[in-house]
């Protein structure tokens, strides 16, 4: 059995703040606003950025983590038919794992599995407060092909189907959602997501209130 580490709960980049919910695994810098993500007991820095939102924003706004990662996909087939339909989709650059605890996710929309078939392209924006991961980095690359099948399967049968998956660069984005008490709204498609599905929603939200 390995001994719990402590961690000091300040910024390896700048001995800022760190912030961060009970279950997450990665923590927030209020000084230079750097992620940082606890790996076998030491602090590993991620490459995060706050989204723009292109949905107009009503109310206070909090920022979710969704990961992307940067994939060459290739996708093999040895029926020449199949293949040959699969080619004419368009590869995905990014993948998308959500990086929040989301309850039924399937049922509800997972946001990873909508961005990435949306093929959506975040740009970046204001600076802001990214909690609630509990998803880390490895962890999420373990969705690429799981994320990537589910949306092939919805065009093309993907009995058969080999997936080599190169994987690349990854960012931790926050996603802004605006709050709308029974409802999470995204700031990217204007999808909903109901707050109760969130598991961390309400210690962020006593979180930012106690910043206000
Ligand atoms: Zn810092």
């Amino acid at each position: 059995m390995s001994t719990p580490a402590i961690l000091s709960l300040r910024c390896p980049g700048c001995g800022g703040a760190l912030h961060g919910l009970s279950q997450d695994v990665v923590f927030w810098c209020d000084g230079c606003g750097g992620l940082h993500e606890v790996v076998q007991d030491a602090f590993l820095g991620r490459v995060g950025s706050v989204a723009r939102p292109v949905q107009p924003a009503t109310g206070s706004v909090l920022h979710l983590p969704v990961w992307a990662l940067r994939v060459d996909a290739v996708w093999q087939w040895q029926d020449p038919e199949r293949a040959a339909r699969a080619g004419q989709i368009a590869a995905f650059v990014w993948v998308y794992v959500t990086g929040f605890a989301l309850h039924n996710a399937f049922y509800f929309g997972d946001p990873g599995v909508i961005f990435t078939q949306k093929r959506v392209a975040l740009a970046a924006g204001e600076a802001a407060p990214i909690l609630g991961c509990t998803r880390g980095l490895e962890a999420a690359k373990a969705y690429i092909e799981p994320h990537l099948l589910t949306i092939m399967d919805r065009r093309v049968d993907v009995t058969g189907l080999e997936l080599a998956c190169t994987i690349g660069e990854a960012v931790l984005w926050g996603i802004p959602y605006c709050d709308e008490g029974e409802a999470l709204c995204d700031g990217i498609l204007g999808l909903r997501i109901p707050a109760a599905a969130v598991d961390e929603i309400g210690s962020y939200r006593t979180w930012l209130k106690g910043r206000r």
